[in-house]
């Protein structure tokens, strides 16, 4: 189930332009268009979540495949020693899309920012 607005909805019905990096039925992977490090993924449920606080049991085996799905993509986009995984919940969290994502971040540091 996607939302009409949600940005990254939007992505996954095709509306917005992306790099589909890796898709299958429940998962989409982009890059993140305002890269904080030389490889900056983001890792969304094709069906809308707005954030982790939302999910519920019914989101756990998602989840748990997006985790396992990440040193697989961030080693094939070149992150070869070593990766970061970000997940911003809510306001404080510093959340700016209100669709659950996993930040996938690495490559050879300095980074920008997180
Ligand atoms: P967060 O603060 O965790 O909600 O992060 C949202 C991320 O989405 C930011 O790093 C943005 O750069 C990224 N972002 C926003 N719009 C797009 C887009 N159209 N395509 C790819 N990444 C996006
Ligand atoms: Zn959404």
């Amino acid at each position: 189930m996607t939302e009409p607005h949600c940005i990254f909805c939007r992505i996954v019905r095709g509306e917005l332009p992306t790099k589909r990096i890796f898709e299958d039925d429940e998962i989409l992977v982009f890059p993140d268009i305002n890269p904080a490090a030389p490889v900056h993924l983001l890792m969304v449920p094709k069906t809308h979540v707005a954030t982790l606080d939302a999910a519920g049991a019914e989101h756990e085996r998602l989840l748990g495949r997006m985790l396992l799905l990440a040193p697989r993509l961030a080693r094939e986009q070149g992150a070869t020693n070593g990766f970061r995984i970000v997940i911003n919940n809510g306001p404080d969290g510093g959340q700016e899309v209100y669709h659950l994502h996993v930040h996938v971040l690495g490559g050879p540091r300095p980074w920008k920012r997180l």
